[in-house]
């Protein structure tokens, strides 16, 4: 018994599980279902959170936050989090650091306290159910996530009174509940599809380890964008047969959205399925419009096939990263739960010689594994190791303002990189380092992690003085970057702050913010 709490925390949806008696336990919420929607609302005052929340967004759009682990320790000017509050209802600004604060009831919040709400949510379920209490957890996050963004995901559990032990990659969680740490050694996919983001790993498992060979995602594309397709052509076909756009009406949007939602499931079990509002809304000329609609599955997956390559061609890359072949893998696991689609199963069959994994529900899997991974950590025998790689191109920034890798994605850690640089003008005698991380060629939309200068050196034509640059990223994921005069042997070193660096005291005022937050929750 870990007493050690395993926390999914999901785009879409969150869950967790404990391990007692040496068995994964998946927790129920107070609603009795095992998940629950990573979705906070402010209403009248009171704070909802989860199932409650979701209900209501539709007459409370703006006060509604969902998908906040979108916008998890990214800076307000990321063009992904532009491209991610673009598509959200609710009211993002910037904050005096840099970070985004969302508006709720006009009051800005951390994304950290929003995820600290659910995680909150997550923790009193759990102790009501075990009718204990719970102060340390596993948390799982993206493989892909950054040093910034695991931080901004342990600092959530801080606010929410969580020691937060791990954070741990979801596929390895994903791998781990399926028990593959133990055995022989095998190479497994994991194809991870849910409800916002889609993520695929290739991991190398067994021996008592699990090993991130390579990930790779894409943070806008899930379930939403599969109800979306459902949606716009549930539109279009109202606008041909009535000649109404009932997309300009945000009410009438939800319900259509929610149904496009619950149709997509049913199109998993079903051949085809009916789509009926009653009283949608009212025509020009007064009369009420009923929607009835058929749709099957032959229909639904020629709206959707662009995005099941799209997940499919990043399901390829990815092998391909982790320099392999689809002949070379041996286990295909599936979580999130759109994995439940037919098409989406009988596409990634057809690229890998076996059969995508049953066995753990895709939903939760990735909780047990985070239980299963506080199960290692407190026991004395055999503790798991994860290795890991780096997610991200580490490297500087050039004098043409292009980014020059010298650590690439998917490297594993530790490592160490030297790389030798020449000055590029005459007489130089100061070169300036500016340190990022990212996967674009230019320096603008990749994350600059500080930059720093190495001086004194010897005036000369340009290309003669040259400079030694190391870079290292320990077993951490803490990154050191050197610069070495080559001819004079001095040199200069820049250690990436890990995490987000709040300002001192700021953590201290969420806590006290989240316990008043706490108070209004119904
Ligand atoms: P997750 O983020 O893993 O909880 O996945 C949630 C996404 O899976 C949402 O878009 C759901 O609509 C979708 N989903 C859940 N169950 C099914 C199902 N049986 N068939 C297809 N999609 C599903």
């Amino acid at each position: 018994m870990s007493g050690i709490l395993g926390i999914d925390l999901g785009t879409t949806n969150s869950a967790a599980a404990i391990l007692e008696q040496g068995a994964p336990l998946v927790l129920p919420m107070s609603d009795g279902r095992y998940t629950l929607p990573s979705v906070v609302a402010l209403r009248e005052g009171h704070i909802l959170v989860g199932e409650k929340a979701k209900r209501q967004s539709i007459s409370n759009a703006t006060n509604t936050v969902f998908a906040a682990k979108r916008l998890m320790g990214r800076s307000f000017a990321d063009p992904q989090t532009q491209r991610a509050i673009d598509a959200m209802p609710f009211t993002c600004i910037g904050g005096l650091t840099g970070d985004v604060r969302i508006l709720l009831g006009g009051k800005p919040l951390a994304v950290e306290e929003v995820s600290a709400l659910v995680l909150a949510t997550i923790r009193k379920a759990a102790e009501q159910h075990l009718d204990r209490e719970i102060r340390r957890a596993v948390i799982t996050c993206p493989a892909y996530f950054n040093d910034r963004q695991r931080q901004a995901t342990r600092d959530a559990g801080a606010i929410a009174g969580l020691d937060v032990i791990q954070v741990v990659n979801e596929p390895t969680a994903a791998a781990l509940a399926h028990g593959f740490h133990q055995g022989a050694e095998r190479r497994v996919v994991v194809y991870d599809l849910g409800g916002g983001t889609f993520d695929v790993s290739v991991l190398k498992v067994g021996g008592g380890a699990v090993e991130v060979l390579a990930t790779a995602g894409d943070a806008f594309l899930g379930g939403h964008d599969f109800d979306n397709r459902i949606f716009d052509w549930l539109v279009a076909e109202l606008g041909a047969k009535h000649g109404v756009n009932v997309a300009e009406d945000p009410d009438v949007s939800q319900r259509l959205r929610e149904a496009a939602e619950a149709a997509k499931i049913r199109l998993s079990d079903a051949p085809r399925t009916n789509i009926a509002i009653p009283f949608l809304t009212t025509l020009p000329n007064g009369d009420p419009l009923h929607l009835d609609a058929t749709l099957d599955r032959t229909l639904y997956e020629s709206l959707v096939s662009d995005l099941i390559e799209r997940s499919v061609g990043l399901f390829r890359d990815t092998i391909t990263a982790a320099g392999l072949t689809p002949a070379d893998v041996q286990e295909v696991l599936m979580v999130g739960g759109m994995t439940f689609t037919p098409a989406v199963r009988a596409r990634v069959q057809e690229l890998v010689p076996c059969p995508p994994s049953a066995g753990v529900h895709p939903d939760l899997v990735v909780a047990v594994g985070a239980a299963v991974q506080a199960g290692l950590l407190t026991s004395d025998s055999s503790a798991s190791v994860l290795v890991d790689v780096t997610p991200h191109n580490l490297g500087l920034l050039t004098v043409a303002g292009l980014a020059e890798t010298v650590i690439p994605r998917n490297t594993r850690v530790p490592t160490k990189v030297q790389k030798r640089f020449a000055t590029v003008s005459d007489g130089q005698q100061v070169v300036k380092l500016v340190v990022y991380q990212g996967d674009s060629r230019k320096i603008a939309q990749n994350e600059v992690l500080g930059e720093f200068f190495l001086e004194g050196l010897r005036p000369a034509p340009r290309g003669e003085v040259a400079v030694d640059v190391t870079f290292a990223i320990g077993v951490d994921g803490a990154v050191a970057v050197t610069a070495l005069d080559v001819e004079t042997g001095k040199a200069k070193e820049f250690r990436a702050v890990r995490g987000t660096a709040k300002p001192e005291g700021e953590l201290a005022e969420m806590l006290t913010r989240h316990q008043q937050l706490l108070l209004t929750v119904v």
